[in-house]
């Protein structure tokens, strides 16, 4: 059907002959049976294929790392040595590691994957007659695709009609001015950049509406063309796990050099030159935290899918951590703090106020105190038909009765409709010749409808924009002049209805010869509609949290002042009075140059009202120069660059545009303010348990270096043998941090002032306590060592036994050390993770059985060590716990006196 040749020509064809080369109708799309064959032809409408890495892949990258070499070579010299058993464990040890980090890998990566595709972008295409919402990766050439403002175009399309249809091409072309779109064709040999009847994939609707026939898609579009997008952006190590990678080869280094020094020292003392080598090559092995980066990998899957149950879905991993140490919310308000429910409370008429009641589902009209029946007022009849005519909600073809679009929209057809007045109702007299998409600068949008050989432009927008431009205000008896007077008085009604909340909107109307004029110059004014929006239940609350959380919460929103005012005061905003500016007080500032009085009045704002897109933008990079890490919340085509110069932009699921989405890293499902706090919580937990894993492993890996080290080092016997030590680097290490990893934190986390995001993932005190619980997990193991030694006289293999039980239960039991210090001794996160008790109860099953096994026991060269032996190893255990627990109550007593 489509050669190469036919698509560099689709520009060159009119419209029909598109159709029948595609062998599509525009009115009616293809059919489903069509649409299959297709597919089947052209296979899915992808980029690229979804980076899903192998299993394969996966499992090959357990056995890259050097821990893999290392171990491998132990287990070559083991067999050189004449030690079979030790050289055959040593393979189980690897084969058992590289399967632990294999089924974390593929886990975290299949999940991952899975959120990925959570947020495909989905597309409207017309298909046998009726237009539905699919993902975009359905799309066939021939589909007819119906696009609007805000949108992202899925696939190369020809259009065949627009209205008003901008298009943002710059990622093609580099061009960042909206390009007119239009349907005749054009010259064949055109360039990319002039071929103005195609709406190209991936680049954005920025206004107007429109429809095109797909022409091709995949790889065989434009940006398949230019595409040097090999792979998703998604996929790269988030900057916690860099770091963690980094900070884990370092210690490889440091470790190796102390094995080796280990061992030296061991030879020197005497010891047999293969034991050394290979208690040095176990002490490395155990002493590298390899599992850092996968497990870190793992804690941050898993939070992205908490996140996602909690209907906030993440599409960068990196904005996990972000979001632990955003600072500043910087929220919109419709839709975000308000339920974004709307239903119409009243007209705002000349000479007169009507409201309108609710009794069930019947809606009548009023005069406030029964002041005469408003029936067949004529500003009351032009009102509400400016509702139906100025109105993009479109029926839900899903559901008979309901419609989609602005909820303001909706709340408009939905009075008139009481009212006997509906588009097929108006038809008759009005038929439709343009649409101007809403304005976000101007804040209006229009339509333009012949009447009688007229053209009537109905129009409607914020009352100070519509006010400004109206000429006269239609009264019962037909327009009449505005007079300042009438000006003055018509603000004052629109200020009075927004400070109580309520959200005021301006209808107008004019009439003309042509369809060719400013709709937005010489206007009637019918009415004022006043809304009731109101706030989310949970936002008071959710506002609380941030503030205790250190958070501030700023609105920034495009509606009028007072309104905002009042959300914001009901919602909790702000400390004592608060302090609004709007878009026209920011007009002059320019965070480089405004001066410093100017820019502290701003940057103690807590409501910014009727702001323009850009001034967004300026708002963000302002609050960041001041050092916050900025969150910010948006839902139009114009938010996207503030939304990607924020440290966090968050989209809305259910009303934001695709351009947004596309522009942020976390997507609201609910659009809900509270549903930001939960993730926000959400991403310090994580970043807690990072912090709180890194602690365990690492203190418990210091303790294997030491006690080794020391022993080897003060020519005692080797208290622990290679084997052991991998035993318990794959056991009591890795289980327990696991569950630390899975921990959901506790009520503290949203009680304390956000991280510094320049904070090391293992700052000063931590170090301290890795040093601190590391010695005394040492000091333990040896002490029960000698004095099993010494004291008992239980000789040296019992000694070794002995060991090697206090330091695996006191590595167990140091899991408890990692709380937080202003946490209860006893109920605290830790004990209250119920992971960490299956942990503990696996660990010491799998301890029972390589004890109790013969054969494992053979191998690690353990046994039964007596009542005293056991007796000395479970309370010498002990011994690092409560030092940890006294290190925790001091430091938090300290910290919480000041001292
Ligand atoms: P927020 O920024 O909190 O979402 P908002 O919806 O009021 O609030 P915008 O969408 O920027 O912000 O709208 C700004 C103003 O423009 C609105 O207060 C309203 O007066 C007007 N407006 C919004 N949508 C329309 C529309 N579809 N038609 C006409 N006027 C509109």
């Amino acid at each position: 059907m489509e050669t190469t040749e036919t698509l560099k020509t689709a520009f060159a064809l009119d419209a029909g002959e598109i159709a029948e080369r595609y062998a599509t109708q525009t009115a009616r799309g293809l059919a489903d049976a069509e649409v299959i064959r297709r597919r089947r032809v052209h296979g899915p409408n992808r980029l690229r294929e979804h980076k899903t890495r192998s299993a394969f892949l996966i499992l090959a990258h357990q056995f890259t790392g050097i821990i893999v070499w290392l171990l491998a070579a132990a287990s070559v010299l083991s067999l050189v040595l004449g030690d079979l058993a030790d050289a055959i464990a040593i393979v189980i040890v690897l084969l058992l590691n590289g399967a632990i980090g294999f089924f974390t890998e593929l886990r975290a990566a299949r999940s991952m994957e899975a959120l990925m595709r959570i947020t495909e972008v989905r597309t409207r295409v017309r298909r046998d007659g009726q237009v539905r919402e699919i993902d975009a990766h359905e799309l066939v050439p021939g589909d007819v695709v119906v696009l609007e403002a805000g949108d992202v175009v899925t696939a190369d399309l020809r259009l065949v009609t627009v209205s008003n249809l901008f298009c943002d091409e710059s990622l093609l072309t580099g061009e960042s001015v909206p390009v007119a779109k239009q349907t005749a064709s054009i010259a064949p040999g055109t360039g990319v950049a002039d071929r103005t009847n195609m709406a190209f994939s991936g680049t954005a609707v920025t206004q107007g509406l429109g429809e095109g026939i797909v022409v091709a898609t995949g790889m065989a579009t434009q940006l398949g063309h230019i595409s040097t997008l090999a792979e998703g952006a998604d996929a790269d190590a988030s900057p916690l796990e860099q770091r963690l990678d980094k900070l884990g080869q370092k210690l490889v280094w440091l470790t190796l050099a102390l094995a080796t020094l280990t061992s030296l020292a061991g030879i020197l003392w005497g010891n047999s030159v293969p034991e050394m080598i290979k208690t040095g090559v176990a002490l490395a092995v155990a002493a590298i935290p390899e599992g850092l980066p996968v497990v870190a990998t793992l804690c941050l899957a898993r939070g992205m899918w908490r996140m996602a149950a909690r209907n906030a879905i993440v599409t960068q991993l990196s904005s996990v951590e972000t979001l632990g140490a955003t600072t500043l919310i910087l929220t919109d308000k419709t839709g975000t703090l308000t339920e974004n429910r709307m239903s119409v409370v009243s007209y705002l008429l000349d000479g007169n106020d009507i409201e309108v009641t609710r009794d069930g589902s019947d809606v009548s009209f009023q005069v406030p105190g029964g002041g005469g029946d408003p029936a067949g007022s004529e500003s009351l009849d032009w009102a509400l038909r400016i509702g139906v005519l100025c109105n993009t909600a479109q029926p839900d073809l899903h559901d008979g009765g309901a419609r989609i679009g602005d909820p303001m929209e909706i709340a408009l057809l939905a009075v008139a409709g009481k009212a006997d007045l509906t588009r097929t109702s108006l038809a008759a007299d009005f038929r439709e010749v343009r649409q101007y998409a809403f304005d976000p600068e101007r804040k209006m949008m229009a339509t333009a409808f012949s009447r009688n050989g007229d053209i009537v432009y109905a129009v409607k927008g914020a009352p100070e924009f519509v006010l400004e431009v109206s000429r006269s205000v239609l009264s019962d008896n037909g327009p009449r002049d505005m007079s300042e007077r009438d000006l003055t008085e018509w603000r004052e009604r629109s200020d009075h209805a927004a400070s109580t909340g309520q959200r005021v909107l301006a209808l107008a109307m004019k009439t003309a010869a042509t369809d060719d004029e400013d709709p937005y110059e010489g206007l009637t004014l019918v009415a004022l509609v006043c809304f009731l929006d109101p706030l989310r239940e949970d936002v008071p609350a959710a506002i609380r949290a941030s503030q205790d959380a250190g958070v501030r919460v700023v609105m920034m929103t495009g509606d009028h002042a007072d309104t905002a005012a009042k959300i914001a005061q009901e919602a909790g905003l702000g400390t004592g009075t608060l302090k609004v500016m709007t878009g026209r007080d920011l007009a002059g500032i320019d965070p480089a140059t405004s001066d410093e009085e100017m820019r502290a009045h701003v940057l103690q704002t807590d409501v910014f009202a009727r702001v323009a897109p850009d001034t967004k933008l300026k708002l963000v990079s302002l609050f960041q120069e001041q050092g916050h890490v900025v969150a910010m919340t948006g839902d139009g085509v114009n938010d996207a660059p503030a939304l990607k110069k924020a440290d966090i932009g968050i989209a809305m699921g259910l009303r934001g545009t695709q351009v947004a989405r596309e522009a942020s890293d976390i997507i609201l499902k609910d659009d809900a303010f509270a549903t930001i706090i939960a993730a926000m919580r959400q991403g310090r937990t994580i970043f807690e348990n990072i912090r709180k894993f890194v602690v365990y492993l690492m203190s418990c890996n210091v303790s294997e270096v030491l006690i080794v080290g020391i022993a080897v080092g003060v020519g005692l016997p080797v208290p622990l043998l290679p084997l052991q030590i991998l035993f318990l680097n794959l056991v009591t290490d890795v289980f327990p941090a696991f569950a630390l990893g899975l921990g959901r934190g506790d009520d503290e986390t949203m009680s304390e002032p956000p991280r510094d995001p320049n904070e090391p993932i293992i700052d000063r005190k931590r170090w301290f306590l890795i040093g601190l619980l590391g010695g005394a997990i040492t000091l333990a193991t040896l002490s029960a060592f000698m004095l099993a030694l010494f004291y008992l006289d239980l000789g040296a293999d019992t000694a070794v036994v002995v060991a090697f039980l206090t330091l695996a239960l006191a590595q167990l039991w140091n899991v408890f050390s990692v709380r937080r210090p202003s946490l209860a001794v006893v109920r605290n996160e830790i004990s209250r993770n119920p992971y960490v008790w299956a942990a503990l109860v696996l660990c010491l099953g799998l301890l029972a059985i390589a004890m109790g096994h013969p054969a494992l026991a053979d191998v690690l060269g353990l046994h039964w060590p007596g009542p005293d032996g056991m007796l000395l190893a479970v309370s010498m255990s002990f011994l690092p716990l409560v030092v940890g627990q006294i290190f925790l109550v001091l430091s938090y007593l300290r910290t919480s006196r000041g001292l």
